[in-house]
């Protein structure tokens, strides 16, 4: 690490307490902007690092709501409005218990490199609450949606600020969201993506973090010319992304073998075909329960609850070529990398924002295996939201062969970028550097025409 970068990353300690999150996020992205930093002495003068680093806003505010027995509860709601250099502020609300400051400035900051390789205009933000739709009614989860909306709808709008979702924030979620702010404002417009099909939304958006993932898995195997038939998957969360990343491995002749969520994981032998595939939505989407039921319906598979006192996850354990880390952060740490290789996987594409620990990148760096950072290989999601303002803008719907279309011709771009960048900065098929620093450059290049602000 550079004289430099030592003196930044203290400085963000220093600054930002009890964030370990977001330390994380700013020393992975710091460590690949070494070289770029010394070529461009101009923006070391300009401070761009520095000011990348501290959000242009930040919004935190109290959502009280009512339980269906009268009681009334207090959530923390947020909104991080990081960088506009590119465009309107860009990224998903998240509510999950573990919600707090730090972990949003980290998904934030980790957004506005991601927007930037998409090729559209969009900046960065995220936002969310420490609230848990888990358990709750679909009334509950409306009247927190409202009451978080009633404040939020001031600091955003289409040309401003516009959220999507993120983990416990899908469909249900956008669309009391969308229709409080409706309300509020009284204007029918493209403030939220990830909307329903009949009120604005774009096709292949559910599909498209999942997909994209895929994608650009396919295009890192291109590269050792090999494809997806015959490939053993490790899959992590039962999600969203999860779930598609699962379809769009069997449909390019995989082999998806676990999936997971926050209790514990599946392993299944034979495969989770699109029958099996079609259950687990049913069972993660509309009854909202546990993965565990899996095995009561596919007795050959195998679950194994959440063991939080070993010092690894076993479903990064099993014989595999390759892995979607698809739930959350920090899901793979150095033991985890060290398992998965000794298991014969050499693909791993991050689905989920870093879900692999600083030491568990490093030695998918050293061993050189095809690791795609999240940065690159998730930004399918966001990248169709883009097209979902675009649709919006245009008041013209794109059929699901066009989106699906520019979603690949994006992730193929992508992948370019980060392929073509790190060969530029000295550091041939190393995708984390290839894809902060492509990442980078747009956004600093744009803040440096628009002067000191
Ligand atoms: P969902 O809420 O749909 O699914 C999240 C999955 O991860 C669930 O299976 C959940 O289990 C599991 N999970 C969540 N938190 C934890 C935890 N602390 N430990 C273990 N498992 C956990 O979210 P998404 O699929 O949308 O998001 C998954 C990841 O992908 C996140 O990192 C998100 O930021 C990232 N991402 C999502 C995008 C999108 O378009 N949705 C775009 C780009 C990135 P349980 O049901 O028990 O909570």
């Amino acid at each position: 690490m550079s004289a430099y970068i030592e003196e930044i990353m203290a400085t963000v300690k220093a600054k930002n307490p009890s964030e370990p999150e977001f330390h994380q996020a700013v020393e992975e992205i710091a460590e690949s902007l070494t070289s770029v930093i010394d070529r461009h002495p101009e923006y070391r003068a300009a401070k761009i690092l520095e000011r990348m680093i501290e959000p242009e806003r930040v919004i935190m505010f109290r959502v009280p709501w009512m339980n269906d027995q009268g009681e009334v509860h207090v959530n923390r709601g947020f909104r991080i409005e990081m960088n506009s250099a590119i465009g309107p502020y860009k990224g998903g609300l998240r509510f999950h218990p573990s919600v707090n400051l730090g972990i949003l400035k980290f998904l934030a900051f980790e957004q506005v490199f991601k927007n930037s390789l998409t090729t559209l205009p969009m900046g960065g933000g995220k936002g969310g609450s420490d609230f848990d739709p888990k358990g709750k009614s679909d009334n509950e989860v409306m009247r927190f949606c409202q009451s978080f909306m009633s404040e939020l709808f001031r600091h955003i709008g289409p040309n401003t600020d516009v959220p999507a979702g993120d983990i416990g924030v899908g469909g249900r979620e956008i669309g009391y969201l969308f229709g409080q702010y409706k309300r509020l404002r009284n204007e029918f417009t493209g403030v939220l993506t990830g909307k329903g099909l009949d009120w604005g939304g774009s096709l292949i958006r559910p599909e498209a973090t999942g997909y994209g993932s895929v994608y650009f898995a396919a295009e890192m195997l291109a590269t050792r010319k090999e494809t997806f038939e015959g490939k053993t998957c490790l899959v992590s969360g039962s999600g969203n992304v999860a779930q598609y990343t699962t379809e769009k491995i069997n449909e390019l002749g995989g082999k998806v073998v676990t999936v997971s969520d926050s209790s514990g994981y599946i392993y299944d032998e034979e495969g989770i075909s699109s029958e099996k595939l079609a259950f687990i939505m049913e069972l993660k989407n509309v009854r909202r329960s546990r993965i565990k039921e899996y095995v009561d319906k596919y007795t050959k598979a195998v679950y194994t609850p959440v063991d939080s006192s070993a010092d690894s996850n076993a479903l990064w354990n099993h014989k595999a070529d390759c892995a979607f880390p698809s739930a959350t952060q920090n899901e793979i740490n150095l033991k985890d990398a060290q398992n998965l290789l000794n298991n014969g996987v050499y693909l791993v594409c991050e689905g989920a924002n870093m879900p692999t620990e600083l030491d568990g990148v490093k030695l998918f760096l050293d061993k050189r295996i095809l690791f795609g950072p999240a940065k690159a290989a998730n930004a399918g999601g966001v990248a169709v939201s883009g097209l979902e303002m675009t649709q919006n803008s245009m008041r013209l719907p794109w059929t699901r062969e066009e989106v699906d279309e520019r979603l690949q011709k994006i992730m193929k771009s992508i992948h370019k970028t980060s392929v073509e960048v790190a060969e530029q900065y000295d550091t041939p098929g190393n995708y984390v550097d290839g894809a902060n620093i492509g990442g980078f450059l747009k956004v600093a290049h744009a803040m440096m025409d628009q002067g000191l602000v």
